[in-house]
């Protein structure tokens, strides 16, 4: 089955000017060929054949060179803006072209993602609208987008962010997927200029009158989360990057050269690092675990630890017991901020973790102000593999040629478990825990140096 796709390729690139000559943003070459070539290959290859390119300036060159799409395998039709109308307006006006479900792609960025497993999560998710998400390195001025356990999106939330409130490090990438029927009543209220706006859930959009120019992320999705639709954050660690700057454009140039593009697809398999939090990452405050996220704060080297790990392509795993939420020391919404914190401490040195997983159960009944339904023995507490394996799952991790990185012989027992090399750090408990007569491939100072000790030992065996 086919499916579509938009390319928004109305883009001049005014600051891009000097290496672009009359071509509009969207045609700047990598290697030889146009960008917009590299979507509409990508689109092709997870059956995105039916392809809408909405272009405004130069948009003959771009007609001119694709044509009805032909030469490149799939079915090309062209749409000209004639006046900016924002990228959901865009999108709106060319309603009575939509299929039922369609993606969406910014001419002016690069990208490599699975788009057939983000169809799927869409599906699953039975989202009026999936937005891919991914973390950046300046979190605290930066539009910020929540989302639930269950990858729900439950508030966006601009910059600036008040002091003290610690958010995921999540922002829109700019990547979506839409179920047509949802931007029915967009659509109308849009044709009827505002005054037919007169249903409950069109005044809850606080729209009225609609502006002249609607764009996706600031406008359509914050009055569709009002209006009570679902929309599903997407988090991926895949490649999707603005070109905008000539800065951004060498570096990008240099990444897909060197193959970093290609190898961020989810349908590629990827190395990680699984990075145990307390005593690892962040400092050990007390047998019973940190309670609040005010006593979290990260050991030296942790945050250039992940990032050198970013840089080199690995996926960022955090795998955590916390059975300090079944003892009821502490709760969700505070585990929740905590984790957040750790997100944006890291972010503020350009460091992320590609999914935080925890296990907050405790085998263990009869104690004062715990939670029943908690105290249970799960799959997931270390050095269970139930974590390590929800990892493999969500982002197509090879675990041979991953590694765990921990400061307890629960850890390397997980890792042993889990057949991952592993590395013991001198942090944290330093392995004077002895919970499991287990020995380590390796043992480090701290999480820096196990880090340096991997990317010499894979280096070395490339
Ligand atoms: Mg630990």
């Amino acid at each position: 089955m086919s499916h579509q796709s938009i390319i928004l390729a109305g883009g001049m690139g005014t600051r891009l000017r000097a290496r672009l000559g009359d071509l509009p943003k969207p045609m700047i070459p990598f290697a030889g060929r146009p960008l917009l070539e590299y979507h509409i290959e990508l689109c092709r290859k997870h059956g995105f054949t039916d392809i809408l390119i909405f272009s405004c300036y130069r948009a003959d060159i771009i007609e001119a060179h694709f044509g009805d799409g032909s030469k490149f395998g799939v079915r090309i039709r062209h749409v000209v803006e004639r006046e900016p109308l924002g990228t959901a307006g865009a999108v709106l006006d060319g309603f009575d072209l939509l299929a039922d479900q369609f993606a969406v792609l910014y001419g002016d960025t690069m990208l490599n993602l699975d788009l057939t497993r983000f169809r799927q999560a869409h599906e699953k998710a039975n989202a009026a609208a999936s937005l891919v998400l991914h973390p950046n390195d300046h979190p605290l001025d930066s539009d910020l987008v929540e989302v639930d356990d269950t990858d729900r999106v439950t508030a966006f939330h601009n910059r600036p962010h008040p002091v003290g409130v610690w958010r995921q490090n999540l922002v829109n990438a700019g990547l979506y997927i839409l179920e047509k029927s949802a931007l029915e009543s967009f659509r109308d209220w849009r044709a009827g200029g505002g005054s037919r706006a007169a249903t409950a859930d069109q005044a809850a959009a606080r729209l009225d009158p609609p502006p002249m120019i609607l764009d996706f992320g600031k406008d359509l999705f914050p009055a569709m989360l009002r209006n009570g639709a679902r929309l599903l954050g997407y988090n991926t660690p895949e490649f999707i990057k603005d070109i905008g700057t000539p800065e951004r454009y060498d570096k990008i140039a240099g990444q897909l050269a060197s193959g970093v593009i290609a190898r961020s697809s989810l349908d590629v398999q990827q190395p990680a690092v699984f990075l145990d939090r307390d005593g690892t990452l962040v400092r050990e405050v007390s047998r019973d675990g940190l309670r609040t996220a005010e006593e979290l704060e990260l050991l030296p080297g942790a945050a250039d630890a992940v990032h050198a790990l970013n840089l080199a392509g690995y996926r960022t795993v955090l795998v955590t017991n916390q059975p300090v939420v079944a003892k009821g020391f502490t709760s969700d919404a505070e585990l929740r901020r905590t984790h957040n914190k750790l997100e944006t401490l890291l972010g503020m040195e350009h460091a992320f973790l590609d999914r935080i997983y925890f296990c907050p159960h405790h085998p263990e009944k009869g104690f004062p102000g715990e939670r029943p339904e908690l105290k249970i023995a799960c799959d997931c507490r270390k050095p269970k593999t139930g974590m390590v394996e929800l990892a493999v799952r969500d982002l197509n991790i090879d675990l041979t040629r991953s590694w765990f990185i921990g400061d307890t012989t629960t850890d390397i027992q997980t890792a042993k478990n889990a057949g991952i090399r592993s590395i013991l750090v001198g942090t944290g408990y330093g392995g004077g825990d002895q919970r499991h007569a287990v020995a380590a491939d390796h043992t480090a100072p701290d999480v820096k140096t196990a880090v340096e000790l991997i990317l010499k030992t894979d280096q070395r065996n490339q």
